[in-house]
């Protein structure tokens, strides 16, 4: 988006992973009561994304939802799994080859790490980026990630990657398939900050003079360690346990196995570890997230 282009049709998603009830239930509420996500100069839509796992309380039906939104899979017409159909529907209605492109998305998630509020946007998305630093300004609470190029790969794309400006709302922690107040009214003062930003952008009084960001940039996952079935054989160590984004340093303990033993961080640098035990990685065996933390110029 440039800058002085204005955004005509802005869409908030929830429940693209079924079992993450706070964003399945703020779409409800504000489809409900849809004035408190209008604002003047934009039209807000609303979009419950997977409504058939959300009624089953699963993360998914057939494939994670959120990793089907390459062109490649869009036009792929052998593939008709739940969420592979939901996708190429999805993209009919809001895509950039729709009668009506969204302009910006949010998308709203839940995680069970102590990952409090997260923005996680892409590191190219210089709007975005601009929404982040103001936001985190603001509120320091807010912490700002990225996945880069590295992940999810170029042919697992998001919903959100639908729009060419958009945002994911990571928050925590909560676990699946319940409702927990304070996280959703932190969720839902987010979705209103956003809406007031963008309706700001309209009114032309946006960029800010805020140019620096603290960045979290995603390097790599730490997987579980398994035995020759595959079963993971340790766990997150207590000692980093709910430490999200706190300096995790070389030789600290990150897991602990079955057995009890201790396994520490290998590497030779500060990093800053996210998703500690999320629990929808566990089918992936994935323990954790680094993260380098960055000091960056918008
Ligand atoms: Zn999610």
């Amino acid at each position: 988006m440039n800058s002085n282009s204005k955004l005509n049709r802005v869409l908030i998603v929830g429940g693209t992973h079924g079992n993450e009830f706070t964003g399945s239930y703020l779409i409800k509420k504000f489809q409900q009561y849809p004035e408190l996500i209008r604002r003047t100069n934009f039209e807000t839509l609303t979009l419950l994304a997977n409504p058939r796992a959300f009624k089953e309380v699963r993360r998914y039906i057939n494939r994670d939802l959120n990793h089907c939104f390459s062109r490649l899979d869009l036009q792929d017409t052998t593939i008709s799994g739940y969420e592979d159909l939901r996708a190429k529907e999805i993209d009919q209605i809001f895509g950039p080859n729709s009668q009506n492109p969204i302009d910006f998305i949010f998308d709203l998630h839940s995680t069970t790490t102590n990952m409090g509020l997260t923005l996680i946007v892409d590191d190219y998305d210089f709007f975005s980026l601009q929404l982040a630093a103001d936001l985190s300004y603001l509120n320091p609470d807010i912490k700002v990630y990225t996945f880069g190029y590295s992940y999810p790969s170029q042919n697992l794309l998001p919903l959100r990657s639908i729009c060419k400006s958009s945002i994911c709302v990571e928050v925590g922690a909560v676990a699946q398939g319940i409702l927990n107040a304070e996280i959703f009214l932190k969720t839902e003062a987010l979705v209103y900050a956003i809406l007031d930003y963008l309706e700001k952008y309209n009114r032309g009084e946006i960029p800010s003079k805020q140019n620096t960001l603290t960045l979290y940039k995603y390097t790599e996952a730490v997987y579980f360690p398994r035995n020759e079935h595959g079963e993971i054989q340790a766990m997150i160590h207590p000692q980093l346990e709910f430490k999200d984004y706190l300096p995790l340093h070389p030789n600290d303990p990150i897991l602990l196995t079955l057995d009890g033993q201790t396994i520490t961080y290998k590497g030779d640098s500060i990093v800053y570890p996210t998703f500690i035990n999320e629990a929808a990685y566990y089918e992936k065996g994935i323990a954790m997230c680094l993260t380098q933390k960055h000091q960056i110029t918008i």
